[in-house]
């Protein structure tokens, strides 16, 4: 039984730095897209979160775009974007496409760390594939069912205090 606390809660990806990841030994950063680098209908991320994208890539961190999106439309869109590799269909928090993207990196589940603003898929599935967990603030506050999403993550909505 895992309980889905993540290692880390950050307001917004851009406060994910560098110098964090090297200490930790993270080499590369899975993903995702909606609430996560953008709001789940916005066709690009901010200028602050391309910035902060060509930041990672500037410091050897290799990035990969794990999406739960049914089309790969979006998804490739986003990593054409980035200039990165990517799965959507990854059925998280299934380990399959965790794996997989670790796989494809050449990195192991250790030397990764899923970012993503959902307990019960990012978070659930980086701890059941061995990687670091890197939760952010959902940039998805205006989806009519987002209130509720935030009412069953309270219970696990605190850092696990063992990074
Ligand atoms: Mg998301």
């Amino acid at each position: 039984m895992i309980f889905p606390f993540p290692h880390k809660i950050y307001d917004d990806v851009t406060c994910i730095r560098p110098g964090f990841l090297h200490e930790r030994g993270i080499k590369g950063l899975l993903l995702d897209i909606d609430g996560t680098l953008a709001q789940t209908r916005d066709p690009q991320p901010s200028k602050e979160v391309r910035e902060w994208l060509e930041l990672m890539k500037s410091e050897g961190i290799k990035l990969f775009i794990l999406s739960n999106n049914k089309s790969p439309v979006r998804t490739e869109s986003y990593a054409r974007l980035i200039g990165c590799d990517w799965r959507h269909k990854s059925r998280k928090p299934s380990t399959l496409g965790f794996l997989d993207a670790a796989e494809r990196l050449g990195l192991k589940p250790s030397e990764l760390a899923i970012v993503g603003d959902q307990i019960y898929t990012d978070v659930l599935g980086g701890l059941r594939s061995g990687m670091t967990t890197l939760m952010v603030q959902s940039t998805d506050t205006y989806l009519w069912y987002f209130p509720l999403r935030r009412f069953v993550e309270l219970p696990f909505r605190f850092e696990r205090g063992n990074i």
